[in-house]
């Protein structure tokens, strides 16, 4: 038995068995293997490139048929390079002298590959490092392939382990299949974590090495509550283990029952509380936790989850079933928020250096306007079905604000033009998710319909602590002072203009944070769907007289250390079993 401690991510605990994966677009990890396993490695290896000649066989012979052989030339270069054992040769010589997995061997040979033809200082030879980056994805497909066939006939309660998960691998995991994660990266609010929250199943992220010690097949407990995962459990720890699920099973069924209750304070405050979203089938959890409706869904994932940019109708269909399933309720839909942790696989084949301020969110949406417009056309002609409201995400300056704003009119017109119905009343509003809007929020809130603070980003911008690194995990905290005065700011400047504010990020939906959000004046939250319920009970064990009192406490704090403590032994004496529920005996 071993144990090892991360971050708990997502909720739950179960007993599974470990299915390793340790593939990742962004960077393979360099898993070292047993010397037994090397020629298993070769054999991988040399059934992917067969594979990979296989379909370039076929493709050339398909493309030579429909558009002749010099279109076709493309194909013979890289069926050549697969036949030249200078290329071969080395992937196979770095597995068995490095003793690594072929992905890594089939990363650093083909990164080296391109290196050299970087270098030449010739033209022809630089236009072929699109072709050696082409043929390195071909070869890591099929080796991924592979992995997806064995999963198929792994059987059920597989237990994924990682080095690293990306959001869109996560997004793609086998729900009939997978029943947990676990990650050696990855910290609270990335975007991996998110959609393991949004999947319902418990995962534990930024573990170190798990990945390098778990084998294939062995028991595992994913204990989502805690963070903790324990490899190759004795009996005593699954007895144990049993028992607290079962008593966890009755704690989450007691709070489904306030589904039906609506978000009230004691004195009578009514808070709104919104689900976020990453898929339309999510809808159904909103609602069943009893939700008032979307306050996010997170658009970029009709993107991560499939290989393609999605098409005007691919959008509009998705926002359309959200529309039906909400009947009535809002909707609020973010522009692509594409970039840092969120990639797609163009942005992987040619990676930005510092990813999280880089070409992302509206950036990248005012980078690429024939996308962005598809996208707002998808969403005036979703407007047209029920209320719908627009967001911008990582909005920084009012220029790109106003210059998104005129994109939205363009297309409006467009759409006048064409005689499409949409709401010309549509509510236009920026997530607050970098200290620059927040120190501007009274600027802004002269320019928006509504605000949703983004505390996910404004604590990584505010605080310089990558959300995604488990190395600076215990800086990451949304109850830094400067997080929360930031916030303050927001919310007075919004009111002041009236202005609706509501608040999307991961601390909306931690129960600690829920009295100090409501002193601070905030009336609606926006949290992932299974966290209505526990909020909700908050909620509705408290006053709003009391909670700003909290807030005026919390704001002579000089510490985040001391913030969090205060806020937890305040939520735990409002709401003692929530906090009993989540020990193990
Ligand atoms: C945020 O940054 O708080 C947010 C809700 O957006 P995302 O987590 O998708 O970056
Ligand atoms: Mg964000």
């Amino acid at each position: 038995m071993e144990t090892f401690q991360g971050i708990p991510v997502s909720p739950g605990v179960v007993i599974g068995r470990v299915f390793v994966l340790d593939y990742t677009r962004r960077r393979i990890p360099r898993r070292p293997i047993g010397q037994g396993q090397v020629s298993r490695q070769v054999a991988r290896l040399d059934n992917a490139l067969r594979e990979s000649i296989e379909d370039l066989d076929a493709q050339r012979e398909r493309t030579e048929a429909e558009l002749g052989g010099e279109a076709a030339k493309i194909f013979a270069f890289h069926l050549g390079m697969l036949a030249d054992p200078t290329l071969v040769d080395p992937i196979r010589r770095h597995i068995e002298d490095e003793r690594v997995t072929a992905e890594y061997a089939v990363s650093v040979e083909f990164q080296r590959l391109a290196e050299r033809f970087g270098s030449m200082g010739d033209a022809t030879f630089a236009t072929k490092v699109d072709d050696v980056w082409d043929l390195e994805r071909r070869i890591l497909r099929h080796l991924m392939g592979e992995r997806s066939t064995r999963l198929k006939a792994f059987g059920d309660s597989a237990v994924v382990i990682a080095s690293e998960l990306t959001p869109s691998e996560a997004a793609s995991l086998d729900r009939d299949k997978v029943v947990a994660f676990a990650t050696d990266t990855g910290g609270r609010t990335s975007h991996t974590a998110i959609v393991a929250r949004a999947l319902g199943i418990p995962a534990v992220v930024g573990l170190g090495g798990v990945s390098e010690v778990a084998e294939e097949g062995d028991t595992v407990i994913i204990d989502g509550d805690h963070g903790m995962v324990i490899l190759d459990p004795d009996e005593a720890t699954v007895r144990e283990y049993e028992t607290y699920t079962e008593r966890m099973r009755t704690f989450r069924l007691g709070l489904r029952e306030l589904a039906v209750q609506p978000a009230v304070t004691k004195d009578g405050e009514r808070i709104r509380l919104w689900g976020n979203i990453e898929f339309p089938q999510e809808i159904r959890a909103v609602l069943e936790h009893g939700g008032d409706g979307v306050g996010l869904f997170r658009t970029e994932f009709l993107y991560l989850a499939s290989d393609h940019e999605p098409t005007e109708e691919e959008h509009f269909q998705a926002y359309k079933e959200s529309v039906e399933l909400l009947s009535g309720k809002p909707l609020t839909i973010r522009t692509l928020d594409i970039g840092a942790d969120k990639y797609t696989l163009e942005q992987a084949a040619q990676p930005e250096r510092n990813p999280a301020l880089g070409a992302r969110s509206i950036r990248y949406s005012l980078q690429h306007l024939p996308g962005f417009k598809k996208q707002l056309r998808a969403i005036l002609r979703a407007s047209a079905l029920g209320p719908v409201r627009v967001m911008f995400p990582l909005v920084t300056n009012p220029l790109e604000h106003r210059q998104a704003r005129m994109i939205l009119t363009d297309v409006m017109e467009d759409l006048a033009d064409e005689g499409i119905p949409f709401d010309h009343e549509l509510p236009v509003g920026i997530m607050v998710e970098t200290p620059a809007a927040a120190i501007m929020a009274s600027t802004f809130a002269r320019e928006v319909d509504f605000f949703s603070i983004g505390t996910n980003d404004l604590v990584q911008y505010t605080l310089a602590v990558d959300r995604t690194n488990e190395r600076v995990a215990s800086l990451y905290s949304a109850a830094h002072p400067a997080v929360i005065r930031l916030m303050k700011e927001v919310i007075r400047a919004a009111r002041r203009r009236g202005v609706r504010v509501s608040i999307c990020g991961e601390a909306a939906g931690e129960i600690e944070f829920t009295m100090l959000l409501i002193g601070l004046g905030l009336r609606s939250l926006s949290v992932t769907p299974s966290l209505i319920p526990s909020v909700k009970r908050v909620i509705r064990s408290v006053e709003v007289a009391e909670c700003e009192r909290l807030a005026r406490r919390v704001g002579s704090f000089d510490s985040e250390r001391q913030v969090s403590a205060f806020l937890r032994d305040r939520t735990r004496a409002v709401i003692p079993e929530a906090f009993d529920g989540r020990s193990v005996e």
